[in-house]
């Protein structure tokens, strides 16, 4: 493979470090996800309100118990007639009037016409509807400018839905069009897989809001910004918590009041290699929570497990490494697919599309690498260019991207031409 230079706008993973990984101690990316995602279980069914409902994949089969439309009815405004006895021309006596909703039917007899509304049921005896396009009425008389034919401009009972048809079935992920079709059978609520709920917490001693000075040595807080969004967007109802302190006791007083109140905790920072680094000591002693160096880059110190806590379902715990590109790339690898998976969903991963790398890139050895990519449409299909330095610490380079772009862990360099998989983070959901 040709050597690829290094220019100071070149995308390179590895720019200012050298990383001492053992090759033997890093777990393969797809060998941990398989890990992680066997261990989570879908939430227990529950019954919510159609709105709420919307996004949810549903539980249960929903069934019609009566025909749509439930009845004959006009599918334009118009006349009701009888066609058999009706002629081009014809001078009709107009009868009664029907409204949609009306109870009560006026029936045309032979030679006669009905004034109808669009979705007005049809009287018993006329077979046809001529619209008030065709016709022209004056002093109690239609006269009808088209011959009308048997069934013209009539919606037959059951054409949308017949009773007993099962219109959506267990596994599906309520759209809009969905949530408006269990109203039409007649349905306010529906078994779905409720949305998990996510606490978010950022661990550090340097961290600081948003908001208010920042004192010699803090930053900003953003992950736990970026991660309750992005749970959000994955269909969770997530939190952000307060600020936790790289303290034994402040750690372990916040993972517990966590643990009987949602279904998920995603805390970021360490689980790195630094003297502070105690989240993962402390979800080690309160649960089942184990640390990995996951072949992955960004991303590679991960933690994740159970910590059961008072309540009767576990809390599943996602410790992320505090860099911002690696909690986010890091969500994106582990806990959306996860989150997913809580919800029913059988689309674990975004959807994704095959790009040609407009620049050569490098990548780790023995690692997965995610590079940020911003895509083009080319004649023949999809560019993806690199969102400039990939430092892990960039969140500049994830706002400009499109995508993730995935080189294989046995690649240590991608030439400019070559296709490579690329996660599109332009789907919110
Ligand atoms: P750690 O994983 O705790 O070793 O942190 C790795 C790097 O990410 C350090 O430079 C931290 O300052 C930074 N970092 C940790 N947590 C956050 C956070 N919540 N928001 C932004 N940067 C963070
Ligand atoms: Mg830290």
């Amino acid at each position: 493979m040709a050597a690829v230079p290094r220019a100071a706008h070149e995308p390179d993973a590895h720019a200012g470090h050298v990383h001492h990984v053992d090759p033997a101690e890093l777990v393969p990316l797809e060998r941990y996800r398989q890990h992680v995602l066997g261990r989570i279980l879908p939430l227990e069914p529950v019954a919510l309100d159609l709105l709420e409902a919307h996004g949810c994949v549903l539980a249960e089969d929903v069934v019609a118990a009566a025909d749509v439309p439930a009845f004959v009815n006009s599918a334009m405004d118009g006349y009701a007639v009888r066609a058999g006895t009706t002629v081009d021309g014809a001078d009709l006596e107009l009868v009664g009037e029907i409204a949609a909703g009306a109870g009560r039917l006026v029936d045309p007899g032979p030679g006669q016409a009905v004034r109808i509304m669009t979705g007005a049921p049809l009287p018993p005896g006329a077979d046809a509807v001529v619209p008030v396009e065709v016709a022209d009425e004056a002093d109690g008389r239609v006269r009808l400018r088209a011959v009308p034919r048997a069934g013209e401009n009539v919606r037959a009972a059951g054409e949308d839905v017949r009773a007993g048809a099962t219109v959506l079935s267990a596994g599906r992920r309520l759209g809009a069009a969905d949530i408006g079709l269990c109203a039409t059978v007649g349905r306010a609520r529906v078994l779905v897989r409720p949305r998990p709920r996510v606490v978010v917490m950022s661990t550090g001693d340097e961290l600081a809001e948003p908001e208010g000075p920042l004192a010699a040595g803090q930053i900003r807080d953003s992950n736990s910004y970026t991660l309750t969004a992005l749970a959000r967007e994955t269909g969770a109802v997530a939190s952000r918590r307060a600020i936790v302190p790289d303290d034994h006791g402040a750690l372990t007083e916040a993972f517990d009041g966590v643990a009987a109140r949602a279904d998920v905790l995603v805390t970021t920072g360490g689980v790195s290699a630094g003297r502070y680094d105690l989240v993962k000591r402390v979800l080690a002693e309160m649960g089942d929570v184990r640390f990995s160096k996951v072949g992955m880059q960004p991303g590679m110190p991960q933690a994740f497990g159970f910590v059961s806590g008072r309540s009767a379902r576990p809390l599943a715990c996602f410790g992320l490494p505090g860099n911002p590109v690696s909690a986010y790339v890091s969500f994106e690898v582990f806990v959306r697919p996860a989150l997913r998976l809580l919800q029913g969903r059988r689309d674990l991963q975004r959807p994704m599309v095959t790009a040609v790398l407009d620049e050569a890139v490098r990548s780790p050895e023995h690692k997965v690498s995610f590079l940020r990519v911003a895509l083009h449409r080319a004649d023949d299909g999809w560019r993806a260019r690199p969102t400039g330095a990939q430092g892990s610490g960039l969140l500049t380079s994830v706002v400009a991207a499109d995508g993730l772009a995935e080189i294989p862990a046995d690649r240590t360099s991608v030439d400019a031409g070559e296709p490579v998989v690329v996660h599109l983070l332009v789907d919110p959901t």
